[in-house]
């Protein structure tokens, strides 16, 4: 085997063993202890984040889809392996049309405090909607991540749902966008958690960042 594909089997194995919740932390007081390596994910609010953590671990109600924006301001936790070898960490989603201000405020504030003081992060993945691309609320994301300097992955959700040339342009545009950030990796997961497209792709990326 290739030592690509030696990683895709073993992020194959590891999402099919156990994985289950660990819990939900409102504020920074509320963290587990830092003694796991953890892999974040991010996005705007019905990017598809729930229905890409549900597909990344394989089963389906493990992260809640559909969570009413602006409401859930918490950082879930789920531990992988038993006994557990990492975490993913599920940030709230940003980027909501109504978000009152106070409530934007405070999810600047966790995400930052969490960013910047968080030493078993090891990397955060970015997740963007392949029909819209990369929109300034990501941009400020990812300018966080930068000065935070947690080095993270843009990951394409919902590609089944545009044309070929149509990804191949916002992949490229994104990865040109990448370039120019010092945390971001520059190649860019495209993935369907609808048709499975990219996910096992996914589950190397998140092994080989906590590896
Ligand atoms: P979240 O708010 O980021 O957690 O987004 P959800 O996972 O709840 O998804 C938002 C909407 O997009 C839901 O209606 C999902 O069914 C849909 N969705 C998510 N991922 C995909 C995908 O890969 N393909 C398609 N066609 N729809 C998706």
């Amino acid at each position: 085997m290739t030592a690509d594909a030696e990683l895709i089997e073993a992020a194959r194995k590891l999402f099919a063993g156990p994985i289950a919740f660990h819990k939900s932390a409102p504020g920074l007081e509320h963290l587990p202890p830092a003694d796991l390596p953890e892999v974040a994910f991010a996005g705007r609010s019905n990017v598809g984040k729930s229905s890409l953590l549900n597909a990344l671990t394989g089963r389906n109600g493990l992260a809640r889809t559909s969570n009413t924006p602006g409401r859930t301001q918490e950082l879930n936790f789920f531990e992988v392996g038993d006994p557990a070898q990492m975490r993913l960490v599920d940030m709230p989603g940003y980027g909501f049309a109504e978000a009152p201000k106070d409530v934007v405020r405070k999810w600047r504030f966790l995400i930052n405090d969490f960013l910047r003081g968080r030493p078993t992060l090891k990397r955060a993945l970015v997740l963007i909607d392949s029909r819209h691309g990369i929109k300034d609320v990501d941009r400020e994301v990812m300018s966080m991540l930068d000065k935070a300097a947690v080095s993270y992955r843009l990951v394409l959700t919902k590609t089944d749902k545009i044309k070929a040339t149509a990804l191949d342009a916002v992949r490229a545009a994104a990865a040109t966008e990448a370039r120019a950030h010092p945390a971001a990796h520059p190649d860019i997961i495209a993935t369907s958690s609808e048709k499975g497209g990219g996910i096992a792709d996914l589950r190397a990326a998140v092994l080989e960042a906590v590896s």
